[in-house]
């Protein structure tokens, strides 16, 4: 028996209750009962936060590159030390299978180590100089104290990417995690102070979310923005960090066009995607949404791909034979229900699912529709949920058209027996990323971000350490 904890703030390295003693309840997505508290932070709190954070740049930007990584490594190691402790939080809080939540915390760990190795390597340049005795050089500094908005589908791995990136390159970070999960993200930064993190360097704060973000963004304390969650927020919040002139990555929602032609493999395919679509109820961004095989393969697919998500096994993550865990909140079930009937209604077939299970917790069956008409607001909105679209195509051409026909561009997939047509994929599909014949997305090492309403900036690979520092230009004579 797992004792779900109350969560609370930290602000200048102190744990504690909310000045005004507000909290807000957790809910179980399993049972819909509540299981625990957070703290609900006010504008005592967050200007609190913000001396803090302020106070905490000023040490941390002084603090070697070596030396940060070294308590990095140290915060990696007593994660995957607590892994064991924190996955089942991690369930109980956002309802995904035990072994998706150990390999989330994990995962986390690889995070942090990679991210504090690469921040040893933030070179600046010597530029030859046009005139004798100039030394022209750059120099990369840290942009300064960052806030960072994360959500609930991956409650530590949405924090783990700011919050190395941010600590690797020197800056101080207030972070406003999720309300709905709030434990193991607070347990993640647990690991950060146990590691020696000084006061202040790290700071968590939980509130009513356009609260937080309305009064953080603009102060002139914060320098920069990083935000994961859906389009129309992102916007707004990329809006505010504009008026004030902070830097921003965001990240943002997505509608994946999955290409399969005909002489792909098609079994593999199936094995691949199905998995793929229904990992976390298919509450992630780069969640496989919209099929397009051609019709050689057409019936191949379906039957395969409709006769996996018949047979996943859907309870409760704490369940050990579970594969798909309940949705995370109760909003999704009337939205999920409101998108398979739109679905229907414009003739689109339903395959399997369509349906909330029971009246305890917020379970949703695997869903497959097929032959589903453009204009259905599936075929337009990102679902979040389990639910899949297969439709059929004739001409690549036509399957290329219909992969960029949304303004999303985030991740894509493709499976294609041709090198000719995988080239051509990867040059014309319009997404931040493309995984071809495998799936190969979201390590640390790698790119991970979208194009047009799916944001700007990557929180993975090289230049997500960029995106936390200046280039700032020193030329001197003698
Ligand atoms: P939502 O748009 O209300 O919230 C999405 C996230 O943004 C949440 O974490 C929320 O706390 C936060 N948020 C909302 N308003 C905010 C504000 N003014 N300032 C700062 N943060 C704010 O939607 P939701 O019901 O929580 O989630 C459903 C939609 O959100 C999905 O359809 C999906 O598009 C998107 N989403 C995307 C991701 C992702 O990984 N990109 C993760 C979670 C949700």
């Amino acid at each position: 028996m797992t004792d779900y904890p109350n969560t609370q703030l930290l602000i200048d390295g102190e744990w504690r209750a909310a000045r005004s003693g507000k909290t807000i309840p957790v809910l179980n997505p399993a049972t819909g009962a509540e299981i625990g508290t957070v703290a609900h932070a006010s504008t005592v709190d967050l200007d609190a936060a913000l001396a803090a954070v302020e106070k905490g740049f000023a040490v941390w930007k002084d603090t070697s590159a070596f030396e940060r990584a070294k308590i990095m490594r140290k915060a990696a190691e007593l994660l995957r030390e607590r892994a064991d402790a924190i996955a089942p939080i991690m369930t109980l809080e956002q309802g995904k299978p035990l072994a998706q939540a150990k390999m989330e915390t994990l995962g986390a760990a690889d995070t942090i180590d990679w991210f504090a190795e690469e921040a040893r390597r933030t070179y600046g340049q010597i530029i030859p100089a046009r005139a004798p005795g100039v030394i022209q050089m750059t120099l990369k500094l840290p942009v300064g104290p960052v806030a960072a908005f994360t959500p609930w589908n991956f409650p530590i791995n949405q924090v783990v990417r700011k919050l190395s990136a941010a600590l690797a390159t020197g800056c101080s970070i207030i972070v406003k995690a999720p309300e709905e999960t709030p434990a193991s993200p607070a347990a993640l930064i647990r690991c950060f102070v146990d590691a020696g993190v000084p006061a202040g360097v790290v700071n968590l704060v939980y509130g009513i979310p356009a609260e937080v973000s309305e009064y953080l963004i603009p102060h002139p304390t914060i320098r920069k923005i990083s935000f994961t969650g859906s389009t129309p927020i992102g916007k707004m919040l990329a809006g505010l960090a504009g008026q004030h002139m902070k830097r921003a990555t965001m990240e943002l929602g997505g509608h994946a066009p999955v290409i399969v032609t005909a002489d792909a493999d098609i079994a593999k395919a199936v094995e691949l995607m199905a998995t793929h679509k229904f990992r976390n109820a298919g509450q992630v961004c780069v969640s496989p949404t919209r099929f397009l095989i051609e019709d050689a393969a057409f019936e191949h697919f379906t039957e395969g791909f409709t006769a996996a998500a018949k047979a996943l096994k859907v309870g409760a993550g704490m369940d050990a034979d579970t594969e798909m865990g309940p949705l995370a909140n109760d909003r999704r079930i009337p939205a999920l229900e409101a998108l398979v009937n739109d679905a229907v209604d414009h003739g689109g077939k339903l395959l399997t699912g369509g349906r909330r299970i029971g009246n305890t917790g917020w379970f949703f069956e695997p869903t497959v529709l097929a032959d589903v008409p453009t204009e259905a607001r599936i075929m337009n909105e990102e679902p979040f949920g389990p639910v899949a679209v297969i439709n059929r195509f004739s001409h690549l051409d036509d399957a290329i058209v219909e992969a960029n026909r949304l303004p999303f561009g985030l991740a894509a997939y493709a499976f294609t027996g041709s090198g000719a047509t995988a080239t051509r994929l990867g040059n014309e599909v319009e997404a931040g990323m493309l995984s071809i014949n495998h799936l190969g997305l979201a390590l640390p090492e790698l790119p991970f971000g979208g194009i047009r309403d799916s944001g700007y900036g990557t929180e993975g690979g090289s230049e997500a350490v960029d995106a936390y520092l200046e280039t700032k230009l020193v030329t001197r004579l003698g």
